[in-house]
């Protein structure tokens, strides 16, 4: 486990929804425990154990007849896919740990149109990069934040923003949870520290 439906909902308070109505959907995506081990998430490169709780999105097969499902740990789909994650959430009667904090992620994700494009901070490595939001480029050392395309479910690189361009670019003042979530390279120190900087 990432550890991350309690940085969710440290952030997220806590809305519970009616279920009536959920139950009995069509949606073809799933929400399931992992029957193997081998499942790599999308979003964040990671391996879902078996026996874990993973989000399926199916999508047709760009390469031939049928279907293929993508994979996600729920807090990834939450934040990187969060309408098909709904559905799914919806329509799933597995019990779903945290599901009022992922359902809060997700809509946040949902009503501000690129917090799906965060893929975590880091120190920038060279002075090169040029912020999508400012165009100003961003010094060497500095934070930033890694932005990814979303090409139906597969994800390429994005550029970067300034850490202190984040409110501009993504519309909202809430979206330390998602950087955190896929900051994996960040040790414990690093963490505080960019939880300090984006408070500035
Ligand atoms: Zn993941
Ligand atoms: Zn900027």
């Amino acid at each position: 486990m990432l550890g991350l439906p309690g940085q969710i909902a440290a952030v997220y308070q806590p809305v519970r929804l009616p279920r009536h109505a959920l139950m009995q959907s069509n949606v073809p995506h799933l929400l399931l425990p992992a029957t193997s081990g081998r499942s790599v998430c999308r979003a964040c490169g990671r391996t879902i154990g078996r026996g874990e709780l993973r989000f399926g999105e199916c999508l047709p097969n760009p390469f031939g007849e049928g279907e293929m499902t993508l994979w996600f740990h729920p807090a990834c789909a939450a934040f990187r896919r969060p309408e098909p994650f709904l559905q799914a959430l919806g329509a799933s009667g597995e019990a779903v740990p945290d599901r009022e904090a992922l359902e809060r992620a997700a809509r946040a994700s949902l009503a501000h149109r690129r917090i799906p494009r965060i893929d975590g901070a880091e120190r920038s490595p060279s002075g090169q990069a040029r912020c999508r939001s400012c165009r100003n480029t961003i010094a060497r050392g500095s934070w930033r934040i890694r932005l990814v395309l979303d090409e139906g479910g597969r994800f390429s690189s994005g550029g970067y923003v300034h850490l202190g361009c984040c409110g501009a670019y993504f519309e909202s003042s809430d979206v330390l949870s998602p950087i955190l979530h896929f900051s994996r390279g960040l040790d414990e120190a690093d963490r505080e520290e960019l939880g300090r900087a984006y408070l500035i």
